[in-house]
């Protein structure tokens, strides 16, 4: 049984396509290649009751973990630890440990700038200000501390939305946490490119392989055009180790190539990107 990741990605900027859901696409890359599966994806406005409401959602589906990014921040749309709140039925409070980290960064700042006293203003203040019964993760980067807690079985992360301080503390403070509960298993993957053939032809292939490799999933992309197409089929397996994901996927390549082959296709072995 693989470990499930739910990923919440916060914003109305990622829903009006200002800013593209990099932090998904990151998380997703980083847990999947550690043995987890991502389960889903949600974007969701600043709005509290949305953020509460997919949170439920999420929850009703019990995964192992959810990750939720953005809306952190001081200004007045950073929504997500009141729709967490929401969500748990508890109440926003000012943490001590939260506020002793965002002091700390504030007093750094100012020091950085000659500086011996810095304003603890109401939305520095809302930066510490998290639901109760969650705790404080420390941000290495940024101001605004990240968020943890476990509701039933499943642990919940509130990280912010600025891509370098989510993946700081993804890296410091999460992937250890996910490792372990990922236990012996192993994400790999390996691409063959191929050109002249088309999808159509290529899906009942990548059918007959995957009912007789049940370990393997294979997604085709079709990288080319019409007239001049060239796919990528993309192999997966999670495994326990490094043998055993090799055998099966040489066993998968292996019948892949020479069906495709016997279709008339080519197969370029050099990678190609996309
Ligand atoms: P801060 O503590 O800096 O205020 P925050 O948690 O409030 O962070 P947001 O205000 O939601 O974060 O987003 C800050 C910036 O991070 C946004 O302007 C956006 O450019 C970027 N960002 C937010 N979410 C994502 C995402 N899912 N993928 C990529 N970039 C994002």
């Amino acid at each position: 049984m693989t470990t499930k990741v739910e990923i919440i990605s916060v914003g109305n900027e990622l829903l009006i396509g200002k800013t593209l859901n990099t932090n998904a696409q990151w998380m997703s890359r980083r847990i999947t290649s550690i043995g987890l599966s991502v389960t889903r994806i949600i974007v969701v406005g600043d709005t509290v009751l949305e953020i509460s409401a997919v949170l439920q959602e999420a929850l009703s589906r019990n995964p192992d973990f959810i990750i939720a990014t953005g809306g952190l921040g001081p200004t007045f749309d950073d929504k997500t630890l009141e729709g967490l709140a929401l969500a748990l039925d508890s109440t926003l409070k000012v943490d001590g440990k939260a506020l002793t980290m965002v002091k700390k960064k504030y007093m750094s700042y100012a020091e950085e700038q000659g500086r011996k006293e810095y304003e603890l203003t109401a939305a520095r203040v809302k930066m510490a200000t998290i639901p109760t019964g969650t705790e404080p993760i420390p941000n290495p980067v940024g101001t605004a501390p990240g968020v943890l807690t476990k509701h039933r079985n499943v642990i919940i992360y509130a990280l912010p939305g600025v891509p370098s301080e989510m993946k700081a503390i993804f890296e410091n403070s999460i992937l250890k946490v996910l490792k372990a509960s990922a236990g012996d298993l192993m994400f790999f993957e390996t691409s063959l490119f191929v050109s002249q053939i088309v999808e159509s032809e290529i899906a009942p292939l990548i059918d007959q392989v995957m009912h007789n490799s049940p370990h393997i999933y294979i997604k085709s992309h079709p990288m080319g055009t019409e007239r001049k197409p060239t796919i990528e089929l993309h192999l997966t397996t999670t495994a326990e180790n490094k043998e055993t994901a090799k055998k099966r996927m040489e066993i998968a390549l292996s019948e892949l190539t020479s069906i495709i082959q016997e279709k008339g296709a080519i197969i370029n072995t050099a990678k190609r990107e996309k």
